[in-house]
């Protein structure tokens, strides 16, 4: 079966690939590395030992997607690329609606003509907004607070109108919760351009001596340390979330959301004071103002994913920080100058 890939260069989709080739899949990756490395390649093919194909082609562009269609007998796609740092929405919304939005309706046009019916997309556990209650559950009302949100749930609803357009397509909205963690081989891993927004690369970039300390952004919500509480989920048992989803649409036609989140929260300290345990030192913070747009717990209820897909977490967040220390200490750098290891093809 070939899967199409968009945004497979990048962090999930890197970590897709390999689950996909190690079971057996033919990979098509279409990637613009607008939030990637072309090295990324060269590892997912050393971590497998398998080719696959790859297209450095933007899936804005609806030609040379036409012709990677004409060219390829896709059979599915998997939809990762996207613009999804949510305050470079807020300052810069347009880009935001035109890649995400667009890149999703050139895929369905093609899709569409090429009769492709096996769509899995990667939404976001940030559909939910701020819930009164969790864990959150797929049938919650949906809201958005950001423009990076608001284009997840406009291509969720998109996504309901092709479907009933056309009951013959099974599509997957895969809500993710905080994927984090990395290749067990520390050979790929998260890659963020300058700065880390996100709880865990901001960490092992303190802990590599790249910044000075962490910032923790408030300590006063009414949880059970006073930080912010999330459902972090090792990215390969993210990954592994994508074939059971392929899987199921393979074999039953339909939209559905899941949830792919382990069902446990983590409290910044939490994560803080097992990053200090995998590191075996300190690791300087301060205690900062609550950051604009945090709500203060989210976690998943997992059991659709559970039951469904026959899919669940199987990683702990020890394991997700020792494997995200790994790749971080591994490639101090991202995939420029990467220690230790130089991989050719
Ligand atoms: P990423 O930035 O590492 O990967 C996205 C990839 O898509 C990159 O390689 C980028 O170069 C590529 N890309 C972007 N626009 C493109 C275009 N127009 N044409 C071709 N390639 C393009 O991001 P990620 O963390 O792997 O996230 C993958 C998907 O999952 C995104 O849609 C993101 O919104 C979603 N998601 C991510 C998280 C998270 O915390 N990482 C959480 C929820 C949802
Ligand atoms: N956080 C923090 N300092 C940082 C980055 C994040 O204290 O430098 C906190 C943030 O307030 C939240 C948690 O860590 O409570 C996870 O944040 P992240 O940005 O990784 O994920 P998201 O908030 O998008 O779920």
């Amino acid at each position: 079966m070939k899967i199409l890939v968009t945004g497979g260069a990048g962090y999930i989709g890197s970590h897709t690939c390999v689950e996909l080739l190690n079971s057996g899949y033919d990979v098509i990756i279409v990637d613009n590395f607008s939030n990637s490395h072309p090295k990324v390649l060269n590892r997912i093919e050393t971590i497998t030992g398998k080719p696959f194909k790859f297209y450095h082609s933007d899936i804005l562009n609806e030609k040379e997607m036409r012709f990677i269609f004409l060219n390829e007998q896709v059979d599915a796609v998997i939809h990762f690329a996207g613009l999804k740092a949510v305050g470079e929405s807020v300052e810069n919304p347009i880009s935001y609606y035109h890649n995400n939005l667009m890149s999703t309706i050139v895929l369905l046009k093609l899709m569409k003509d090429f009769n492709v019916t096996n769509f899995v997309f990667s939404s976001s556990a940030t559909v939910y907004g701020d819930q009164q209650t969790v864990p959150l559950k797929e049938k919650l009302p949906l809201q958005a607070t950001n423009p990076y949100g608001r284009s997840k749930l406009m291509i969720e609803e998109m996504l309901g109108d092709v479907h009933i357009s056309n009951p013959e397509m099974s599509i997957a909205l895969l809500r993710y919760f905080n994927p984090i963690g990395a290749h067990e081989s520390g050979l790929i891993g998260e890659n963020p351009n300058g700065t880390p927004n996100n709880l865990v690369p901001y960490i092992t970039q303190v802990a590599v001596g790249k910044l000075d300390y962490l910032k923790i952004f408030g300590a006063d919500y009414s949880t059970l340390d006073g930080t912010g509480i999330r459902d972090y989920i090792h990215v390969v048992d993210l990954a592994l979330g994508h074939i059971k989803a392929l899987e199921r649409n393979s074999q039953q036609n339909g939209i559905e959301a899941y949830n792919l989140g382990t069902g446990n929260g983590s409290s910044v300290l939490e994560m803080l004071n097992t990053f200090i345990q995998v590191i075996g030192r300190d690791i300087p913070y301060k205690i900062k103002d609550r950051r604009s747009g945090d709500i203060a717990v989210s976690y998943a209820d997992p059991s659709k994913a559970n039951q469904l897909l026959n899919w669940k977490a199987s990683r702990d967040v020890l394991s997700m920080c020792e494997d995200s220390w790994r790749w971080q200490s591994m490639n101090p750098n991202g995939y420029e100058q990467s220690k230790n290891i130089e991989v050719s093809k």
